[in-house]
């Protein structure tokens, strides 16, 4: 939310300006700006312009939260997963309060300064875990800035009732249509699209009956209000979604546009990343120096050369603009000397009576990697189970013919031969392998990792994803639906977002059938097999995508989903990019495009200024005019450089 307070310009256009200012007054602490613009004004010293800044931070409250330790969040055991999820991938800061193990304080919603912290809660909770306990800090945070967004609750509290200006009443069910009720920022888009009416036939579920006691209502169903606002100061609001489930926040068109209209009107902006998602792929190629291509019958072909990786993988990714994932084995299983050794020594003619390559394949990936069209990922470190030893093995010298050729012994990170997981020590250990032997053979660090086979442990103990998280990895994909968000602190489940897709050169590709999703790219993986077995199939594929689809590449996609973005006011409207961390290691090399998106008030600040100037990093790159600001929606482009960049806008002088 940024406030001009008072402004500078020139003497002929002060006293309308700062006219402008007062007007914009009645934000925070509106005695105190009064006066100090009314005195600096009146004494004919040319004002500075203050820029107060609603805090670029979301409180998520969730009623329960699975993981004691709070790292990781599930789909299936975390109701508020599609929440966060969406938060993550708007790339939106927010940290979570769980009511089954925190209290609702002072400590929680200001800071030291006596700021609030946040710049909206969105209160996912529901009876009774805060029964009886009393709210009557959420208040004092509200007077002093804060916004409330509630979802998916009954609000059984006489303070959120009253922030709300509404009331639970009981249930009902009905099969009305949702209509519009009235003109508002958070329902434009819906008109927009032709949904100021949606049918709900069929859908018998019970829903929350409200009744409004102060409350403007936006959408209602049979005069049952179903998203209402009160607003509580000019930039401060208590909105109510409701939103029978917070899956469809994420699912459903209708309810994704009401919560992100909400969070923009309730932080008076957001800024998320300038990406359609719901055009983009992600392109994973399995398989890379993995041993089993020279001795499994049911999976044999060449590792494709150099020659071959030019022709059939540089070039089509050239032509087609497109940058994808090797998801390289780095551990070679050599069944002859009984060893782990590294794949890239090996160059022989394998039982099949087949070239078997494996130097001249690496070569070819690292003039990719030069070409900037392939980026080295994790594929673990032998795409096979740690212990080759125990019963019903040894593997290494069962009969290919049977044993040896068992599916469960060909992943690595769950021991479905035996039935059981793999611990979490031995994990680590081979990631630890994989990440070594990378930066050995290709002087890459692999920002993301997919296990071998799709297969990995799930108990909370011997978590594939906490493990990898543990080690610096940034996203974790396993086929057919599992993907996280990883860092240091949290393990993110992004179910619901990206969908999943599994191509080959012998099934037909389909891509203009692929489900997408406007918050997360298509995770597509094919193997190394598929170049081997089938001249053309890069370009094929490629050339398939519906029109208008690019592809994001890993690092990329880790980058975005890991910027730390952060707004300060003051002289100017700062907002702060942080891409110091490894994960964002590919913004050194490459800009990134930021949405900034306004509220209408604060869009109307801004209109006011008349011109703005955009300065990135101290150097100005851009006026804003009012037919710019009257879109209400801006683009912001990063340079390059994996540090952090401040981007101020500052009244056009
Ligand atoms: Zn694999």
């Amino acid at each position: 939310m940024p406030i001009p307070v008072s402004l500078r310009g020139a003497p002929g256009s002060l006293r309308r300006k700062v006219v402008v200012a007062c007007r914009l007054l009645w934000q925070v602490s509106f005695p105190v700006m009064m006066m100090m613009v009314c005195a600096t004004a009146s004494l004919g010293v040319a004002p500075a312009t203050a820029w107060s800044v609603k805090p670029y931070r979301v409180l998520l409250v969730v009623e329960h939260w699975d993981d004691p330790a709070s790292v990781v969040i599930e789909h299936q055991k975390d109701y508020f997963q599609p929440v966060a999820a969406l938060l993550k991938a708007w790339s939106v800061p927010f940290e979570i309060l769980r009511r089954d193990q925190q209290h609702l304080d002072v400590s929680c919603l200001f800071e030291r300064s006596g700021q609030v912290r946040y710049g909206v809660i969105l209160w996912a909770a529901d009876n009774p875990s805060y029964r009886g306990q009393d709210l009557a800090v959420l208040d004092q945070a509200v007077k002093d800035g804060t916004s409330l967004i509630v979802a998916d609750s009954r609000f059984l509290d006489p303070v959120l009732e009253k922030l709300l200006g509404a009331k639970f009443k009981g249930v009902y069910t009905s099969t009305d249509p949702l209509r519009v009720r009235q003109p508002h920022f958070i329902t434009r888009q819906l008109a927009a699209a032709g949904m100021g009416s949606v049918e709900t036939a069929w859908d018998f579920t019970d829903r929350s009956w409200v009744e409004t006691t102060g409350a403007q209502l936006l959408i209602d169903q049979a005069d049952h209000p179903v998203v209402t606002v009160n607003q509580l100061g000019p930039e401060i609001s208590a909105t109510w979604l409701g939103v029978q489930q917070l899956g469809s926040l994420r699912d459903s068109a209708y309810w994704r546009g009401l919560l992100f209209r909400s969070l923009i009107w309730s932080l008076g902006y957001l800024i998320q990343p300038n990406l359609d998602y719901s055009h983009s792929v992600e392109i994973e190629i399995d398989d890379w120096g993995a041993a089993d291509k020279a001795f499994l019958s049911y999976w044999r072909y060449p590792e494709p050369n150099e020659t071959r990786l030019r022709r059939e993988l540089i070039v089509p990714l050239q032509k087609h603009h497109a940058v994808v994932s090797a998801n390289v084995v780095s551990g070679y299983v050599d069944r002859k000397s009984r060893r782990i050794i590294s794949p890239w020594t090996q160059n022989f003619i394998d039982q099949f009576g087949v070239r078997q390559d494996y130097t001249s394949a690496r070569r070819g990936l690292l003039e990719a990697v030069r070409a900037g069209v392939i980026e080295i990922q994790s594929h673990g470190w032998t795409h096979m189970q740690p212990d080759l030893e125990s019963p019903p093995g040894p593997w290494w010298t069962a009969d290919l013919k049977g044993e040896a050729s068992a599916g469960g012994w060909y992943v690595e990170f769950e021991d479905r031969r035996r039935g059981k997981e793999i611990p979490a020590i031995v994990q680590l250990s081979h990631l630890q392998h994989s990440l070594d032997c990378l930066w050995q053979d290709f002087e890459q660090h692999p920002l993301e990792f997919r296990p071998g086979g799709g297969a990995w442990s799930k108990s909370p103990v011997n978590f594939t994803p906490r493990v990898a998280a543990s080690l610096g990895f940034g996203l974790f994909h396993a086929e057919p639906t599992s993907y996280y968000y990883l860092d240091h602190t949290l393990v993110l489940d992004l179910a619901g977002l990206g969908q999943e897709i599994t191509a080959s050169f012998d099934r037909p590709l389909n891509a203009g059938q692929w489900p997408s999703h406007p918050d997360g790219p298509v995770m597509l993986v094919f193997h190394d097999r598929d170049i081997a077995l089938q001249a053309g199939f890069v370009d094929r594929l490629l050339s398939s995508l519906p029109a208008g689809y690019t592809t994001v590449s890993a690092n990329q996609y880790v980058a975005l989903l890991h910027a730390d973005i952060d707004c300060a006011g003051g002289n100017a409207w700062q907002m702060a990019f942080d891409y110091g961390s490894r994960y964002c290691a590919y913004f050194d090399k490459h800009r990134s495009y930021w949405r900034l998106w306004l509220s209408d008030p604060v869009r109307k600040q801004l209109e006011a200024l008349q011109h703005i100037d955009v300065y990135m990093d101290g150097t100005m790159t851009d006026r804003w005019g009012p037919s710019e600001l009257a879109r209400g929606t801006m683009v912001l482009e990063v340079p390059p450089g994996a540090r952090r960049h401040v981007c101020r806008l500052e009244a056009a002088k």
